[in-house]
């Protein structure tokens, strides 16, 4: 065998699950494009979700609560810019309690920190901009860089003997007696190379990558369902500040909802809203980051419900990422599917997929229990 393990994707994910797997052997990261978190992990909110939404026992609610603290202490060790900044989720409308109410129970239920109920005077006086009836605070919620993490699990892999190939790019897995032959292109030519185990940790092409070592993702129910999110940015001149992130109580189909989210520079962003793009057979799909400017107005609106004091001339397009979702519009939502493949007749094969928010926050603890799956199987 060439490697005890190989890893298709150097994002957040793939890169967490190299740093955990070169501990117990040699590890090998391919990477399509040239340098590492090129895909969604470089187009989020960098916000370390406390992991107050999700279905609780769920992966996206354990590894995101495992995830969160393994970021804080990480940011405590200096490796990384880490902010435990907090933030509000409020009640617009006394309507909208019940909904606090229960995000509050879930998120207690998750381990999320101590969530607590603040007061319409309570909101007023910490952020003076902020018009809302109630909310629910959580002071574990934090902002980091990113770039600055994925550069660490890097470095972290590396030293334990890791190494990463840019612009190669996997493009077909067979099974072998023992592991998998994993053909790559690179610069137009194709290489083979034999690995013990292999990790799928694609991101949004996750789904053809599992296609590839011959899983029928209809009928497994692993196709992804590509949604764009796209931010606008409050400039500097704007009355409206803001020192905490805040967010509005989700809306139809688990939507967060625009929120304001803050960077590690104090620059306030609204986003990233949620529109499914139309269905793509693998080889016409093609990620389409340019901004529709057109939004404004959705934005405008959904932001002056709960900032007031906002104009529509303090915004300007600024991002947009797109998420991997594994239930399309109108469905309920899923929980990250990871799993070792044994039960397909794949054994070593693990794949993750529709690692949507908060899967950032979560790497660390994906890269964990990628690690338990292998070895426990
Ligand atoms: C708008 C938006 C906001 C978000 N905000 C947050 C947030 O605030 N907090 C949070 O926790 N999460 C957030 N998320 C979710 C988070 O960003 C993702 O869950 C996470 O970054 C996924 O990382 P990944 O490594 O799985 O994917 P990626 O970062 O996309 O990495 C996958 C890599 O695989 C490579 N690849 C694909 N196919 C192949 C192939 N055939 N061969 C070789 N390489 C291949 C790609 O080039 C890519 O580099 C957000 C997501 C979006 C879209």
């Amino acid at each position: 065998m060439d490697y005890d393990f190989t890893i298709v994707g150097a994002g957040a994910v793939g890169l967490a699950i190299a740093a955990e797997l070169s501990q117990h052997g040699s590890v090998l990261i391919l990477e399509k494009e040239d340098g590492i978190g090129r895909g969604i992990s470089s187009r989020s909110s960098e916000v370390a979700h406390a992991g107050i939404y999700y279905e609780p026992g769920s992966l996206r609610a354990r590894l995101c609560v495992e995830g969160r603290r393994q970021l804080e202490e990480w940011g405590a060790q200096g490796r990384f810019s880490y902010r435990r900044i907090g933030k509000y989720i409020v009640a617009v409308t006394e309507d909208e309690r019940a909904q606090l109410d229960a995000l509050l129970a879930r998120g207690r239920e998750n381990g999320a920190g101590d969530l607590r109920l603040v007061s319409r005077d309570e909101l007023c006086a910490a952020e003076p901009h902020l018009s809302a009836a109630c909310g629910v605070f959580s002071p574990a919620t934090g902002i980091f860089d990113s770039h600055g993490l994925m550069r660490f699990l890097l470095e972290s892999a590396q030293q334990q003997g890791a190494q990463l190939a840019t612009q190669s790019a996997v493009c077909g897995i067979r099974r072998l007696a023992a592991g998998y032959e994993v053909v790559v292109r690179q610069d137009g030519a194709e290489e083979r190379l034999a690995t013990r185990c292999l990790v799928n940790a694609a991101g949004l092409f996750a789904d053809e990558v599992a296609a590839l070592a011959g899983i029928d993702v209809d009928a497994a129910g692993l196709r992804l369902f590509w949604n764009r999110g796209e931010y606008f940015q409050v400039v500097s001149s704007s009355r409206v500040k803001a020192s905490r992130l805040i967010y509005p109580v989700p809306g139809a189909g688990g939507h967060l909802g625009i929120h304001v989210t803050l960077d590690l520079a104090g620059q306030i962003r609204l986003g990233p809203s949620a529109e499914y793009l139309e269905p793509r057979p693998f080889r016409e799909r093609r990620e389409d980051y340019a901004q529709d400017e057109r939004l404004l107005a959705l934005f405008f609106e959904a932001a002056r419900r709960y900032l007031p004091e906002l104009e529509a001339e303090d915004l300007r397009p600024c991002a947009t990422g797109i998420r991997p979702k594994l239930n399309g519009a109108g469905q309920p939502a899923r929980d990250f599917y990871i799993r070792e493949e044994s039960a397909r007749g794949l054994p070593g094969l693990v794949n993750c997929v529709g690692i949507e928010s908060p899967g950032l926050t979560a790497a660390p603890a994906i890269g964990r229990h990628v690690a338990r799956l292998l070895f426990n199987r």
